[in-house]
């Protein structure tokens, strides 16, 4: 699998860049991030058909890696989903 080089958290803007080895980059926005949400909690309201939104302003406070990829911790405080690199990248 591939994995980013880097990962660049820009909370003025509200994007995460991904930069990968081959140098391509990608950038998702913070609030799609959240509504993409893959936590079980989330998946759930998905596939029962409400929608996950996000608040306004929301933002991206932390990244952990989890090596395939990485958990998010999101201002308002839900921090359950761990991205694979390879949903990140269907993502952007
Ligand atoms: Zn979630």
């Amino acid at each position: 699998m591939k994995w980013p080089s880097e990962v660049r958290l820009d909370r003025g803007a509200r994007v995460l860049t991904l930069r990968w080895p081959d140098g391509n980059e990608l950038t998702i926005g913070h609030a799609q991030l959240r509504e993409a949400c893959p936590c079980a909690e989330c998946r759930r309201l998905r596939l029962g058909g409400d929608v996950v939104r996000a608040a306004q302003g929301l933002t991206v406070t932390d990244l952990q890696s989890m090596g395939y990829g990485m958990q998010i911790v999101f201002s308002d405080g839900h921090a359950r989903g761990i991205y694979p690199w390879t949903y990140l990248a269907q993502l952007a």
